[in-house]
């Protein structure tokens, strides 16, 4: 039988883009061991080290004397004394009046956007949004419009041909970007939204922990937090833990409660996790040095390999060097594992 995947799995090494996951032990100090050696750890998103800060870990022990699964979603039994700390931990850290957590950054991208957005309605997201945006606004059976990269000349074009034919709007931004590892102009995206009565969502997954005094990224330190409907953030970088989150209004977060298929269906996180979350943002806060050496490094990175003659992009932790072709980079990354460097 014919079933479809054989070829689809062979064109797909035949093209060099076979993916397969690699078993490694991430080590404290940024590297990891695989296969029995050592590497310098240039892939992981734990920016600051916390995954392995002995405070967070200890909040964690200390819910775990207890049970360790929460038994049931967050409308059943599965919300405890401590989800309620997060929530109004990272509300102040976003200088927004209400939280609500997700057990993922990915379900709360795709069950926020699935719950505000339907099929009346229009989502104009970057193009360089991460998947599990694009997945919400599929989800949601809204129309979905991509603007060029950072280029709000072409959504403002956009919004004003495509929103007097819908009835909600909605525009998607990341403020430091995954790939590229620039920042979007979100003063801007604040004027637009305004001028066109749009929700302004800003994913903040990359700039949490590494961007701000506190670490509360770019949106509150800039002092948009007011402008920007829905501020999501993941504790799984630079916070070191796992789990999603959204910042928002009193009244969005009571909303969501009621309307978000993938905060009401699923098992809340076990409290140990949220035990460590709440640490994670008390101590991101004062981190003031880990964040600069971060941001320091990187810079120092990306002025070597420039002037190596690589093509680097990004204005963030993130520094991807651009290899051309998809066997090119992958090329890069054998010979730079054959170096001892995981990138
Ligand atoms: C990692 C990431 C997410 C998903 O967060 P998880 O907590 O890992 O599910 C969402 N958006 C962006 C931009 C990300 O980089």
């Amino acid at each position: 039988m014919d079933n479809g995947i054989t070829p689809h799995m062979a064109e797909r090494k035949a093209k060099g883009l076979l993916r397969e996951l690699a078993v490694v032990e991430r080590l404290p100090g940024g590297k990891l061991m695989s296969g029995g050696r050592e590497f310098f750890d240039l892939s992981s998103n734990d920016y600051l080290g916390l995954s392995f800060h002995p405070a967070l870990k200890e909040a964690a022990f200390g819910k775990i004397s207890r049970a360790f699964g929460s038994g049931a979603s967050r409308l059943m039994t599965g919300t405890s004394g401590c989800h309620a700390d997060l929530e109004s931990a990272v509300a102040s850290l976003k200088g927004k009046e209400a939280a609500l957590i997700f057990n993922s950054g990915y379900q709360a991208n795709v069950g926020v956007i699935s719950a505000l957005m339907g099929k009346y309605d229009a989502v104009f997201a970057d193009r360089l949004s991460h998947a599990s945006i694009i997945d919400g606004v599929k989800l949601s059976g809204a129309r979905l419009f991509r603007f060029r990269h950072n280029d709000t000349e072409h959504l403002s074009g956009m919004l004003r041909a495509k929103r007097p034919g819908v009835r909600r709007a909605m525009i998607v931004t990341e403020s430091v970007f995954s790939m590229d590892g620039d920042v979007a102009p979100l003063e801007e995206l604040t004027g637009l939204k305004k001028e066109h009565d749009a929700f302004l969502m800003v994913d903040e997954a990359h700039a949490t922990g590494v961007f701000g005094p506190e670490g509360e990224g770019r949106v509150h330190s800039e002092g948009l937090a007011d402008n920007v409907d829905i501020l999501m953030g993941t504790f799984s970088k630079a916070l070191g833990s796992f789990g999603g989150y959204v910042a928002v209004s009193g009244e969005m977060k009571e909303y969501l409660i009621n309307f978000s298929r993938s905060f009401i269906y699923s098992t809340a996180l076990p409290p140990a996790v949220i035990a460590a979350n709440l640490k994670a943002i008390e101590l991101v806060k004062n981190l003031h040095d880990r964040r600069s050496k971060l941001l320091s490094l990187a810079g120092y990175l990306r002025q070597g390999l420039k002037s190596l003659g690589f093509e680097v992009l990004g204005e963030s932790q993130i520094v991807p060097v651009l290899a051309g072709t998809n066997e090119a980079a992958m090329k890069m990354s054998w010979d730079l594992r054959e170096k001892g460097f995981w990138a």
